[in-house]
């Protein structure tokens, strides 16, 4: 539960909100959690029963809202999971590990360090970037959620493959209406 590189912290954030959008829950059982939780670099032990799942679900769908909203509100969102759940940062070298900082409050469960860690993670983010850097994919079909650290390059999908998708969609309708072109 050590505090992990900001860009990871982002990548956590996003990651959790896209393990459910129009694609079936990906987050079903307390194993699932653990699996994602080991995918983005946390160690054993991870041990989760079925409320730290409905608890992680929960701060999902706090998370989210980040995505879809403008920025003040946003802003407040990200501001109220700091206050709740994000502690002064402090150095542990608890267990024998090397240094390292600590984000949440000692014992805190998983559902609380990852509303801790990804809101720290989008709030870094955002100050860095701004909130037009964070979003929701624009393909009709799709709701994951992505970040663009490229300024220089608005962005408005979540993948090339919506992106694209979007384009040939759009060109299809385009030939429909006006067969001549
Ligand atoms: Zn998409």
């Amino acid at each position: 539960m050590e505090l992990q590189a900001p860009d990871r912290l982002v990548r956590l954030a996003v990651d959790l909100v896209n393990t459910r959008t129009r694609d079936p829950e990906q987050l079903n059982a307390p194993g699932d959690v653990r699996t994602f939780l080991l995918e983005h670099g946390e160690t054993e032990p991870i041990t989760l029963d079925e409320s730290d799942l409905a608890q992680v679900r929960a701060v999902r769908e706090r998370i989210r809202a980040v995505f879809h909203t403008e920025a003040r509100d946003a802003a407040a969102v990200l501001n109220e999971l700091l206050e709740g759940y994000a502690v002064r940062p402090y150095l542990s070298d608890h267990d024998g590990s090397p240094w390292h900082l600590h984000v949440a409050k000692p014992g805190a469960t998983w559902g609380d360090w990852l509303a801790a860690a990804t809101a720290l993670g989008l709030a870094s983010f955002a100050a860095g970037h701004g909130f037009d850097a964070i979003g929701t994919c624009a393909a009709v079909d799709c709701e994951r959620v992505y970040v663009n650290p490229a300024e220089r390059r608005p962005r408005r999908f979540c993948s090339p493959t919506c992106a694209s998708r979007t384009r040939v969609a759009s060109y299809r309708a385009r030939k429909a209406a006006n067969p001549s072109t």
